[in-house]
């Protein structure tokens, strides 16, 4: 895996990050594919708006169908059916979000599965195991989430397993680089939950270790936004330079304008795919409602400047239509025009840092992304 930085504006930065499976254009956005599935889409439909990877979740494939089924198949990429790159999870988000009955240790974390409440065990070796059999492009170090909030002494705590964890994870991968020859690359996950020093320490401790590529694990966990930019315009211009830095599980365009301000590089959400669903869309005049009456009759397109095969097509009047009546294409429309519009913002941006203009930029989209109902 090669990255190169292309342009820089101020600290905000555009790049590619090569890999076996194709180039991702930086600030990249992430369509999050849970199990398997960027849900309500096909893998032509993604590639055909735009998206250079995907994220898949250790956790969730891990328990079904099982990481042993998708190996013997060839990997994730022929069993979902998507050529371009693909990054998986740890696992660890999950374990403490979704599942029951935690037991945490040096070695790793006991829990049951929300689905049979079956008992399972996941550490720094069996997520590499995972992440491995299923094919993954760019491997995430096994984490614990420090939640929020959490006091200094347990963020402490907190953040020296992580370190331990993430070292396990990279030990483990050189004894399989000696008989594979198709490895993941390997990112580490900082933690240190929202005090300053302790993140520094996490990274320090990482940028040691050596990864391909560095992550910011443990914010939008609940903390007021505040906070959150504290801790992301503190820690993004320290990260290093030459590697790709990657906010995990943020989404909310406003944060990620602040991030990538900060140097960020890659992101994932459910945020746009979520939203679609319960009818809430993204649009270049700010979010709408689609239930809302104002449109029960209401001839327009969606969004008129978004060239999205839903604006192209529809009415907003036969889009509230069909979310009213649970239609499935529904979903299918909203998901499909929400996240061209994540994936055409995420395209503007980089145009923007390339034109040096990336502030105006920031500056005009965060007054549109606070008009919404
Ligand atoms: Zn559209």
């Amino acid at each position: 895996m090669q990255f190169s930085i292309k342009h820089k504006d101020i600290s905000a930065r555009t790049g590619i990050l090569e890999t076996s499976r194709g180039a991702i254009r930086t600030p990249a956005f992430m369509p999050v594919g849970t199990l398997g599935t960027v849900k309500a889409m096909s893998t032509d439909e993604l590639a055909d708006m735009g998206a250079d990877i995907i994220l898949c979740n250790t956790y969730h494939l891990y328990l079904r169908p099982g990481h042993d089924i998708i190996r013997d198949i060839g990997g994730l990429h022929p069993f979902i059916n998507w050529r371009g790159p693909i990054l998986t999870d740890s696992g660890g988000f999950q374990v403490y979000s979704l599942s029951a009955l935690r037991r945490i240790s040096d070695e790793g974390v006991e829990f049951r599965s929300h689905i049979d409440g079956s008992l399972h065990f996941l550490g720094p070796e069996k997520a590499m195991e995972i992440q491995c059999a299923l094919g993954s492009d760019i491997a995430m170090a096994f984490d614990e989430c420090t939640p929020y909030p959490a006091e200094y002494d347990y963020a402490v705590k907190s953040l020296e397993l992580t370190s331990g964890w993430a070292r396990r994870c990279k030990e483990y991968l050189n004894r399989e680089a000696e008989n594979r020859t198709a490895l993941p690359a390997l990112f580490g996950i900082m933690q240190g939950g929202m005090h300053k020093d302790l993140r520094k320490r996490s990274l320090e401790e990482l940028v040691d270790i050596g990864f391909d590529g560095y992550a910011a694990g443990g914010l939008s966990v609940g903390e007021p936004k505040e906070e959150m930019y504290d801790i992301i315009s503190y820690i993004g211009p320290q990260m290093p330079e030459e590697r790709p830095r990657y906010l995990m599980g943020v989404g909310d365009l406003r944060d990620v304008l602040v991030a990538v301000g900060n140097g960020f590089d890659m992101f994932d959400c459910v945020m746009p795919t979520r939203n679609a669903r319960n009818g809430t869309l993204f649009t270049s005049r700010g979010r709408i409602s689609i239930k809302r009456t104002e449109f029960k009759a209401d001839p327009s397109p969606l969004d008129p400047d978004c060239g999205c095969y839903t604006c192209r097509n529809y009415s907003k009047a036969y889009l509230r239509h069909l979310f009213m009546a649970r239609e499935i294409l529904s979903m299918r429309l909203n998901t499909l025009h929400n996240l061209y519009f994540y994936l055409d913002f995420f395209g503007r941006m980089r145009k923007a840092i390339e034109e040096g203009r990336f502030s105006s930029f920031k500056k005009e989209w965060d007054v549109i992304l606070e008009h919404g109902d």
